[in-house]
This record gives structure tokens, sequence and C-alpha cells, in this order.
């Protein structure tokens, strides 16, 4: 099964406005995608408009977020449905730091339909770290029974490797998501990654163009495949 499993939409408001979550279903499914998942920062509110969408396109959508922990790195959590996503997501929202999103400095935030129509905006900027650490960020994921997947691990920012030095392995992940997978041994080798970590690769799209422009494939005993 192809799949694009870390996609933004205008939630994000670093995204582009025409990422809309009936855009983005749109494209994942003409670049080839048969499962998808939308993970904006900090918020799972786009999540209800991107699942009709996928029903409309006939994609499966992975029910998902991208949390930004204490600590300044990016975590990706997965869900077994809509609700737990965004039971989990109301949690989250009220960590946020009441910082107003100011679209002129951020960007916009906004909340869809499923036809294209702006439904609200969201006030706190979705972009700042949530009191939750990496470890109760996870923790609170497994509760809902979600899994948790550390963000681009290997990236420059917002990641293990870039915050902590390395991934410990006392968090207990079964995956990472990596910018250079195919360096998965190497970074075994340094005891920068626990070893046996299933590996994930998406297009972490901002803009329309880079949907599906990084997919991978489920395997059979993927840990996500639980979820779907
Ligand atoms: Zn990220
Ligand atoms: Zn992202």
């Amino acid at each position: 099964m192809l799949c694009d499993l870390h996609l933004h939409t205008c939630l994000s408001p670093c995204a582009d406005r025409n990422m809309t979550p009936a855009a983005v279903a749109g494209l994942a499914k003409l670049a080839g995608a048969q499962v998808i998942a939308v993970t904006d920062h900090n918020s799972a509110l786009n999540l209800p408009a991107a699942a009709a969408a996928c029903r409309e396109y006939g994609l499966r959508l992975l029910p998902g977020l991208e949390v930004t922990c204490a600590e300044e790195l990016h975590l990706l959590c997965y869900f077994p449905t809509l609700e737990a996503a965004l039971e989990y997501g109301r949690q989250l929202y009220d960590t946020l730091p009441d910082i107003p999103c100011d679209p002129a400095i951020w960007g916009e935030q906004w909340v869809m339909d499923a036809e294209d129509r702006l439904l609200k905006r969201v006030d706190r900027l979705l972009t700042a770290a949530s009191a939750w650490s990496l470890e109760e960020a996870a923790a609170r994921c497994r509760a809902l029974g979600g899994e948790p997947v550390p963000a681009h691990g290997d990236a420059a920012s917002y990641s293990a490797f870039s915050v902590l030095g390395l991934l410990p392995a006392q968090y207990g992940f079964s995956a990472v998501e990596l910018v250079y997978p195919e360096r998965k041994a190497e970074y075994e080798a340094r005891g920068l990654l626990p070893s046996g970590l299933e590996v994930l690769a998406s297009s972490d799209a901002h803009f329309l163009a880079a949907v599906g422009s990084r997919m991978g494939t489920l395997a059979p005993d993927s840990v996500l495949q639980r979820l779907l």
C-alpha cells in the first residue's frame, strides 16, 4: 500500500492556503497513494474534512497530528479513529501557550469543510510548543490507542537528533520517520537509533506540489496496520 503519512493542510499556519483537506486528498490520490495521514501542527481539526474527502476519493485516512513537544521536537501521533485523534487534539490544545496567532506574522489557521469552505479560524498559535514532554505526549497518544512516531528524526531542526542528540531507546518507539531512510544502518551503528525500528518516509508537504512527492509502503507487519 503506497502511503504518504505526513501531510499538512491550511490549518497549519506555515502551509500554503490552497492546501485544503479536499485538495490534499485529491492530489494524493493522483500521486497514487492508497493511504494518507493528515498531520497538522498540534491540531486534529481538519481531520473530519480530510476523512470526508478521502471517502470521496477512495483513499484510506490514518487520523494523525504532529505535536510540538516541550523539548521543541516534533512527534507524529497516529490514531485508530477520528474520535481518538480529535480527543487528543482537544487535550493538546489546552497545553499550548495562550499566544494568539497573528496571521500577519505566522499565517492563517483555517478549519475547513470537505467542500473547501472556511468553517473557522483557530485562535492559539498552533506551531508553539505544548507543555507536554516527548514522554508525556507519547504516553497520552498510546492511552488513546494511538502510535507515536518521532517526526523527521534525523532532520536539522525539531528532531530527536537535533534536540536530544539521538533517539533514546527508553521511549519505546516502534517506528521513526527519517529524512534519510537509507542511512538507517549507519545511524544504528553509530548508536543514534535503537536497532530494529520501522522506518517511515513521507513528504511532510506544506504546499500542493509536494503532496505525494515522497511516499512509502506499509508492510503487512507495520505497526501502523492495526490502526487501519
Ligand atoms: Zn515537523
Ligand atoms: Zn510536518
